[in-house]
């Protein structure tokens, strides 16, 4: 490793005397340590402490300057997971005039991204928490592209997923682990530290219990788009013209079994008269599964980690998720919440085991793969009586740990009926274009003009014109809502019309004063922003 880093020939005394003069320079983006990513020149890093070091000199930045707060609770998260007390990442500081009396730095000449994965050895995690985020972290900034360098500082092994890392930069990415092969004192020469969480979706219950995020910033069209960039980098050409549709079944060959796989598969192809496929993790490389993934029809799968390879599905696919007994899908939704973004475009279906009957049970189990024998034996016998998880905290719940590594044998005919019922279009078919949805700018030249009858009546005559952008767009419905709001009232008359302007006189009074909103609505759901306020006097 380290020969590849002095491959970039660099003037070493050079920049010595830079690092000495000029110490560390830090710029930071996001208010606070859970939206932060920071630019650094000279950030150093000391193997044998294990800490990052700013080297203070005349020359040195640190915005923010945080001073105490820096350690309330941390700079910044450095997984794409919010606020974990495991992933914080703050560096010590140091007067550059130290350097002299420290091991001589090793400089590495490459843009880094330093970042913790955080948990490469689950897909789901995998995908959501490392490889979206680093997809799109490189986007954001300009110094980095696919010859930044990533440093993967969690402290893990490479993980069962490290070909899937090694496709988001063209050299190899480095563990924490190798750096010490590197040197005592690395000094990166120009560094982003933390990884942006614009594309993620799913709270994993760490505060409260797990769910889609408060405040999703991500659509179907980005995650798209990232699958493309796999795809691509998987050599997998997407097939347009598909001969034939077939139903994908991921299987789970170690644990949380369909034990009736057999007979599903041929129902399922029964059915739906297509080709039926099994795939697992074990059984088929990952560029198989996503080439199959991308062209099916439907996929069936349980719960788990496995299911988050539906992003690779085709528009229009079908995504049916099957859940142990006991265990409500509303409450584990990240796959559904996946399926349903805006511009996935996927048809999702969740399909629960409710017969007791029906479920295997593992008590005997080491605690992590679901046993419960280690606990008391009141609470061992609620919990087996008990007929759903109760909503709880990530992740060591026995409860939930006991009911989700339950095998199931589906009842067949339910599961259809289930999919059958969701599932009212036509396997495969789009929904239309029109549904995705561009939103109307403000309505333009909006005036009102009062008038009053008399001293008991009195009218508004308001007018506008069309928003700028609908003269190059074909909207199927264009209304106008307009609001009247009497001043100092906290209430206000809706009105939804067709035309661009309308006489008002329906609950007007004489000598008042009325504030009129109005704004644009395309297809009824698309809603723009309300135009400047009218303010007028009958
Ligand atoms: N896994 C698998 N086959 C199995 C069990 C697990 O391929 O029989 C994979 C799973 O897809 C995930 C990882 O192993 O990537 C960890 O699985 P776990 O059950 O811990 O997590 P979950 O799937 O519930 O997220």
């Amino acid at each position: 490793q380290s020969q590849e880093l002095s491959q970039v020939r660099i003037d070493y005394q050079a920049a010595l005397q830079a690092l000495v003069e000029d110490g560390t320079r830090m710029v930071c983006s996001g208010r606070m340590h859970t939206d932060r990513v920071c630019r650094f020149e000279s950030l150093c890093y000391s193997t044998e402490a294990e800490e990052f070091v700013f080297f203070h000199s005349n020359a040195s930045i640190m915005l923010p300057n945080l001073g105490p707060r820096r350690f309330q609770p941390a700079l910044l998260d450095l997984s794409s997971v919010d606020d974990h007390n495991t992933q914080y990442f703050n560096f010590i500081e140091l007067p550059a005039a130290a350097l002299k009396f420290m091991p001589k730095p090793v400089f590495v000449p490459d843009v880094a991204l330093i970042m913790n994965r955080f948990n490469p050895d689950n897909l789901m995690h995998v995908f959501h928490d490392d490889l979206l985020p680093i997809f799109y972290t490189i986007q954001q900034f300009p110094d980095l592209d696919f010859e930044s360098r990533l440093f993967f500082m969690e402290g893990w092994n490479e993980g069962l997923h490290f070909e899937l890392y090694k496709f988001m930069s063209n050299k190899q990415p480095l563990l924490k682990e190798q750096l010490k092969t590197l040197g005592r004192l690395l000094c990166f020469t120009k560094s982003y530290v933390g990884l942006s969480k614009i594309t993620t979706w799913y709270q994993y219950g760490f505060v409260q219990p797990q769910g889609p995020k408060a405040n999703i910033l991500v659509s179907g069209n980005e995650i798209r788009h990232f699958a493309k960039f796999m795809m691509g980098k998987l050599n997998i050409t997407l097939d347009q013209n598909a001969a034939e549709a077939y139903i994908v079944l991921f299987s789970r060959s170690m644990n949380r079994l369909i034990v009736n796989e057999a007979e599903l598969l041929l129902a399922l192809a029964q059915e739906f008269q297509m080709k039926t496929i099994t795939v697992s993790l074990e059984d088929h490389s990952f560029s198989d599964i996503v080439r199959l993934l991308s062209n099916a029809t439907m996929l069936v799968s349980m719960h788990g980690a496995q299911l988050v390879t539906s992003l690779f599905l085709p528009k229009g696919a079908v995504v049916v998720e099957l859940f142990p007994y006991g265990i409500n899908p509303e409450h584990y939704t990240p796959y559904k919440t996946l399926s349903t973004l805006p511009g996935m475009e996927l048809q999702y279906v969740a399909w629960q085991n409710t017969e007791e009957e029906n479920t295997i049970t593992y008590p005997d189990r080491p605690w992590e793969q679901g046993g419960i024998v280690h606990l008391e034996t009141k609470e061992q016998e609620r919990i087996k009586k008990s007929k759903e998880v109760p909503r709880h905290l990530c992740c060591r719940n026995p409860e939930w740990l006991f009911r989700i590594y339950q095998d199931t044998k589906v009842n067949i005919s339910s599961l259809i009926q289930v999919i059958k019922s969701t599932v009212k279009k036509k396997l495969g078919l789009r929904r239309q274009k029109w549904t995705q949805g561009l939103y109307p700018g403000k309505v333009r030249e909006s005036k009102c003009q009062a008038s009053a009858q008399g001293t008991s009546e009195a009218k508004l005559f308001v007018s506008w014109q069309i928003p700028w952008n609908l003269k190059f767009l074909k909207v199927r419905d264009v209304k106008y809502e307009v609001w009247i709001q009497e001043q100092g009232e906290n209430s206000y008359m809706p009105y939804i019309l067709s035309q661009q302007n309308y006489t008002f006189s329906e609950n007007i009074k004489p000598f008042t004063t009325y504030l009129v909103w109005i704004r644009c609505i395309f297809n009824k759901t698309l809603l723009g922003p309300f135009a400047e306020v009218l303010v007028c006097s009958t």
